[in-house]
């Protein structure tokens, strides 16, 4: 089956084309057709189309919203202009899988889109204002394209964690607030952890059961999981994705108290202290430079800026006292795995965050460490008691493999 994966953001969308089946689950010989991204919607639109391991291709086009960008990408992909040799035809797209971002305690699970399913979504919109919205936008968008008989399925980055108990899940607040407003710990990047989980259980060569590892997500967002037994029995992310660790430009954990005395002292509104939490603050708000973390290693090495290496030290420190917490609260894991654009990228970082974690039995391998660069592979010494992954993320794979389980009517595996 042919499935496009879909990622709506609010003014982009990146999209994939996979094809895949049980058999190809099983062997793991699903192949990727085609990857792309359409950036500045709205506007004068940008569309990126990778097709296999090919080169990159620009186009331009004037989209005013999701539906014309999801049009205009339908349109390509079916055209002879895109040459992909699976596809013909609209009728050669067997199915969507749409990543959701919020599925509250509703979604445990990936599920085939109905009108009650849409509704569930719609349903979770007070607790990701931001995002939903968007996913559902997209999925409305294909029904009037593609039409009501086109599979759908959603993938929610909430489900992973479903799993979390209640005393990981839930604030120290009035009991009340989540029985009435369903206040609570959710935890996000559950697709990528999911992901993460899966691959360490195959290079380990073990069962789902066995899988006791700390994955840390670190990208322009970052989260923390902790995985036992195969499942999320914690995660950094709250009931929004900026409680945790330091991210690009969020915050993660603070003090509560200090939103009042921002708005206070600044003059601004509660919800404008939200936001500065989660735009301006981060490795943007203490270098003052950029969220971008390869911008910021290439300040420090070439002016030695000061703001710059104190927000790559408090990033640092914040993951590894994330995993020490982590490891405390599992009794003990059997790996680290980073993934995420800097875990994947950046041994420089993995290496800092790892600092000092021999008291855990880290022994990292700085050779093995500084070769995986953008690939799998092991990075902590043999006999290491506590082991150190690389894994690349692949949150686009594991929603078609969803999708396709979903239409034929196999359990997707947590
Ligand atoms: P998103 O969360 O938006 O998907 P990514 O997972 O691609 O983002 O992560 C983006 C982050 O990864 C940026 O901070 C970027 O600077 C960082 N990054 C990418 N490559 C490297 C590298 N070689 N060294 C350090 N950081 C890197």
């Amino acid at each position: 089956m042919n499935i496009l994966v879909l990622n709506a953001g609010s003014s982009s969308l990146k999209f994939q084309i996979i094809a895949t089946d049980l058999e190809r689950i099983r062997q793991d010989t699903d192949v990727r057709l085609l990857r792309g991204e359409v950036d500045r919607i709205g506007g004068e639109a940008v569309i990126t189309i990778q097709k296999g391991d090919g080169p990159k291709q620009k186009l331009t086009a004037t989209l005013r919203d999701i539906s014309a960008a999801l049009d205009y990408i339908i349109r390509w992909i079916a055209s002879p202009d895109s040459g992909i040799s699976e596809i013909n035809s609209v009728a050669d797209i067997h199915a969507v899988g749409h990543r959701v971002v919020h599925g509250g305690e509703l979604f445990t699970e990936s599920v085939l889109i109905s009108e009650e399913v849409m509704k569930g979504i719609e349903n979770c919109i007070d607790l990701a204002p931001l995002h939903n919205p968007t996913n559902l936008r997209g999925i409305r968008a294909i029904r009037d394209l593609l039409g009501h008989q086109m599979p759908q399925v959603a993938v929610f980055d909430t489900a992973f964690h479903h799993s979390l108990p209640e005393h990981s899940y839930l604030y120290a607040i009035p009991y009340h607030l989540y029985l009435r407003y369903r206040i609570r710990r959710y935890g996000f990047h559950g697709i990528s952890h999911r992901y993460v989980a899966y691959r360490y259980r195959l290079l380990r060569g073990i069962d789902r059961e066995k899988a006791n590892l700390v994955s840390l997500h670190l990208g322009n967002g970052c989260s923390a999981a902790a995985i036992r037994g195969g499942i999320s029995t914690d995660t950094s992310m709250g009931m929004t994705p900026l409680e945790g660790l330091v991210m690009g430009t969020r915050s993660g954990d603070v003090d509560p108290a200090i939103l009042s005395l921002i708005a206070l002292k600044e003059g601004i509104p509660l919800n404008e202290v939200e936001t500065l939490l989660n735009k301006q603050s981060g490795l943007l708000g203490i270098s003052g430079l950029t969220n971008d973390m390869r911008a910021l290693l290439s300040e420090i090495r070439e002016h030695d800026d000061r703001r710059a290496s104190l927000a790559v030290e408090i990033f640092c420190y914040r993951a590894r006292k994330y995993i020490g917490a982590y490891l405390a609260a599992m009794g003990g894991a059997d790996a680290i795995v980073f993934t995420g654009g800097i875990g994947e990228n950046s041994p420089e970082i993995r290496a800092r965050i790892c600092e000092g974690l021999e008291w855990a039995g880290l022994s990292l391998d700085d050779g093995k460490n500084n070769e995986a660069v953008g690939r799998e592979g092991l990075i902590s010494r043999e006999g290491s008691r506590l082991a150190a992954y690389v894994i690349p993320t692949d949150e686009e794979l594991l929603i078609a493999r969803d999708t396709a389980r979903c239409i034929l009517g196999e359990p997707n595996p947590s």
